[in-house]
């Protein structure tokens, strides 16, 4: 069977990309992997703390100022159009005004160009660099959104370590180590997915100081900003901008819980105009020439919502998450085979380290994932999609109860697979 497929695919000029395929790793694909594993007969409810997708709980929920800034965008007739490639005037002025309420300069409406979501924004990014040769550096673990994009548009990746036992710190010795004259940028995620920490200001400076040393430009991707529940403020990377330019990602999807929404943005912070010198705003303006665009009456939706905001909304979100985090880090203590080894602070992901002398019978981190949904309808996604083999990111974003439930599965699972005693 196989050999007739192989010498009927061979009659034609077309095969299929390779590249794809092995770059194919991502959240989504492990889901669905997971998810077949499933066992039918088990009554309970399904767990899923394995997306940062806060609309699975009923306890999050956006806010009536943005369904409503939507509605009227529509019911205004006036937004059937297409949008320009640069995206609506007005959006890109809120979305300047928003961000340099956070930063020592003013940001420009020219500046920001709005995207399908922060995913959109990655693609962008990662396609306009990828000339042959060049380089980018990658934070491990990280958002393996940016590794399949690279792979696909055929830039090299090299990745530095965030350190555990640093608060995940970036090792910023072994940073300045990878680089080399064909590196064009580095990457950051603050707050941090999947980690969940906050780079403190001092950190922040030196990642600053190295990248302007190196001659490269920081991509910081914040679609986390201001989702922290600990004792590390928020302080965007733009903050920085007169040291080494900065292009910050950003979206509306996590803060304001509407990840279906796709409304995203990538925002040149750099007031000493080195993006301009080097070319990369004509790159950016050539290939949204040819990509597509979030919807006009989305785009004219946006000034409203980042305006009209209440700061209750976002106090009320943040309360929840810090309980779900506070009551995970203690749940987590009880768990004989997880090692947790930083309190999340921020965002809606935690990575813990799987301790194999306290469990038997499990290979690796995607075989713990495996026996855990099959055993205990939780679903959590293996280190090695982002990363870091034989880690965990769990998220823990959801309702307090079904958290907790959800560690009183995986407790039990943990000692139903202890090691025996000798
Ligand atoms: C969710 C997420 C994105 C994607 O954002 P969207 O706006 O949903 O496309 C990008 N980066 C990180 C770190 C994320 O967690």
């Amino acid at each position: 069977m196989e050999q007739e497929k192989e010498k009927e695919a061979k009659k034609w000029n077309f095969q299929g990309n390779e590249e794809l395929n092995a770059s194919a790793v991502s959240v989504r694909g492990v889901f669905n992997m997971l998810i077949a594993n499933l066992n039918a007969e088990d009554q309970r409810p399904l767990l899923r703390l394995c997306r940062a997708d806060p609309t699975d709980s009923s306890c999050f929920r956006t806010t009536h100022v943005a369904s409503d800034a939507i509605t009227s965008a529509v019911q205004s007739f006036r937004f059937n159009c297409y949008p320009p490639t640069v995206s609506l005037l007005e959006a890109r002025r809120a979305v300047a005004e928003h961000l340099s309420s956070d930063l020592p300069f003013q940001l420009s409406p020219d500046d920001v160009y709005v995207t399908v979501g922060c995913t959109q924004a990655i693609n962008i990014i990662i396609s306009v660099l990828a000339r042959p040769g060049a380089n980018i550096l990658l934070p491990r673990p990280g958002y393996p959104q940016y590794e399949a994009r690279a792979a696909c548009s055929g830039l090299e990746v090299r990745h530095f370590d965030l350190l555990p036992e640093r608060g995940w710190e970036i090792d910023i010795d072994a940073l300045e180590a990878l680089a080399d004259e064909n590196t064009v940028a580095m990457v950051i995620i603050n707050p941090s997915n999947p980690c969940g920490n906050v780079f403190t200001y001092q950190h922040l400076k030196r990642v600053a100081e190295t990248a302007r040393k190196l001659g490269i430009f920081v991509v910081a991707d914040e679609v986390y900003a201001h989702i922290t529940f600990g004792s590390n403020p928020f302080v965007p990377m733009g903050a920085f901008a007169s040291l080494v330019p900065v292009i910050t990602l950003g979206s509306l999807g996590k803060r304001w819980i509407v990840p279906g929404w796709r409304i995203g943005w990538i925002v040149t912070c750099d007031p000493n105009g080195i993006f301009q010198k080097t070319g990369i705003v004509t790159n950016i303006k050539n290939y949204l020439d040819i990509t597509t665009d979030l919807p006009t009456f989305m785009q004219a939706a946006i000034p409203q919502i980042l305006r009209n905001t209440k700061d209750e909304f976002f106090a009320h979100n943040l309360d929840i998450m810090r309980e779900s985090a506070d009551l995970f880090f203690v749940r987590c203590k009880e768990i004989p085979c997880l090692i947790c080894p930083h309190k999340p602070e921020s965002t809606m992901t935690v990575m813990v380290q799987i301790n194999f002398s306290q469990i038997e019978g499990i290979i690796d981190d995607v075989d713990f994932c495996v026996k855990l949904t099959k055993e205990e309808s939780v679903i959590i996604l293996p280190g090695v999609t982002v990363g870091l083999k034989n880690w965990l990111r769990i998220s823990f974003a959801v309702e307090p109860l079904a958290l907790e439930d959800a560690l009183s599965r995986i407790k039990a699972f943990s000692l139903r697979h202890m090691p025996k005693c000798p």
